[in-house]
């Protein structure tokens, strides 16, 4: 099975009883930023530039923990900035298993060498190692020498220690496809149990020239999905059909809610109307219908997986093509 049976199992049924309540707005997966400091500048990162006026600031482990509960998402994503700098992360992982819920743990990878020796494997843990590339791209792009290979030993260590880990690409508007092919390559060989691929969205903090444009976004997945059937990928397959252009998606902007030192960010992980204090208020004040490709111009080119791919567990149920799809996907 292409994700931890416990996973799919729990989804299922958060899905299922949500269906039964006959709620239609819920999230999947908690955005948890606990700090934006980071100990990189990537250029296509768009969070220490729209935080850099806060970005010293942290929330404290009650309010991370409070803002778990608050949020009835399944799946919670410890993200920053680099987690690994937030001193009590590693009460706030074990604190976060103790809740029966799934973590993603994203990580540049620089500090994860020793932190291995701080964790321990869980069937609800996941790392999420960022790889944008082969050594000379991905050094580029995080703008520090040495850090593909760091991220390569450090994915050695945490295979061998019997970890999960997956790693996440972003494609941008430079993104050689024979260089990511050798990528995926070279991560299945090092064992990693699922990669994951989006375009870059062109946050405003970041400006345009890295991003591709919806047009080239489709072209460019066309040739990523024909990669899809070779590497065991965890995006899943109507989302990378929709990035390929053949699929029709609005997004779920409430799928992946956010909550960061400012508070629960509105209306989505990607741009910032404002924050609220709590996660009912986000959910109700939020305008939703607001928001969206067509809507809000500043949604234009976004195809984003936090956006788009809780619209695949939305959608999934509507097609019987599209449901076998994802259930053949799964099982293989
Ligand atoms: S490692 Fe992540 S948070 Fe840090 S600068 Fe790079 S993209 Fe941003
Ligand atoms: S299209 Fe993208 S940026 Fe716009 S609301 Fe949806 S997820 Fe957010």
């Amino acid at each position: 099975m292409r994700f931890p049976w416990r996973l799919n199992y729990d989804l299922s049924k958060y899905i299922l009883g949500n269906s039964l309540k006959k709620i239609d707005r819920y999230p999947l997966v908690l955005m948890l930023e606990p700090t934006h400091l980071c100990n990189l500048a990537c250029s296509g990162c768009g969070r220490i530039r729209e935080y850099a006026g806060t970005i010293q600031e942290m929330m404290s482990l009650e309010e991370c923990l409070a803002a778990v509960d608050e949020c009835p998402a399944p799946i919670v994503t410890i993200t920053g900035g680099e987690p690994l700098l937030y001193p009590p992360v590693y009460d706030l992982v074990n604190e976060v298993l103790a809740r029966g819920k799934h973590i993603q743990f994203c990580t540049n990878a620089l500090l994860l060498g020793d932190a291995l020796d701080r964790l321990s494997p869980h069937p609800n843990f996941t790392l999420n190692v960022h790889m944008d590339g082969l050594e000379e791209t991905h050094d580029r792009i995080l703008e520090r020498k040495g850090t593909f290979k760091i991220a390569v030993e450090s994915i050695k260590k945490a295979k061998r220690l019997g970890f999960r880990v997956c790693t996440n690409t972003t494609i941008f508007r430079d993104s050689d496809l024979l260089e990511m092919e050798m990528l995926f390559s070279m991560l299945t060989d090092l064992g990693v149990d699922g990669i994951l691929v989006a375009p870059g969205f062109s946050y405003v903090a970041v400006g345009e020239e890295l991003f591709l444009e919806r047009q080239e976004i489709e072209r460019k997945f066309r040739e990523v999905y024909a990669m899809s059937k070779r590497f065991r990928f965890w995006s899943t397959p109507m989302y990378l059909r929709f990035l390929m252009g053949e699929k029709k998606l609005q997004c779920t902007p409430w799928g992946n809610p956010t909550r960061n030192t400012q508070g629960w960010k509105a209306p989505c992980y990607l741009i910032t109307d404002g924050h609220y204090k709590s996660f009912a208020e986000l959910m109700e004040k939020t305008e939703w219908g607001r928001y969206g490709v067509g809507k809000d111009e500043r949604c234009a080119q976004c195809m984003m997986h936090c956006g788009f791919e809780p619209t695949v567990v939305r959608e999934i149920s509507k097609s019987w093509r599209d449901m076998l799809e994802m259930a053949i996907w799964n099982f293989t």
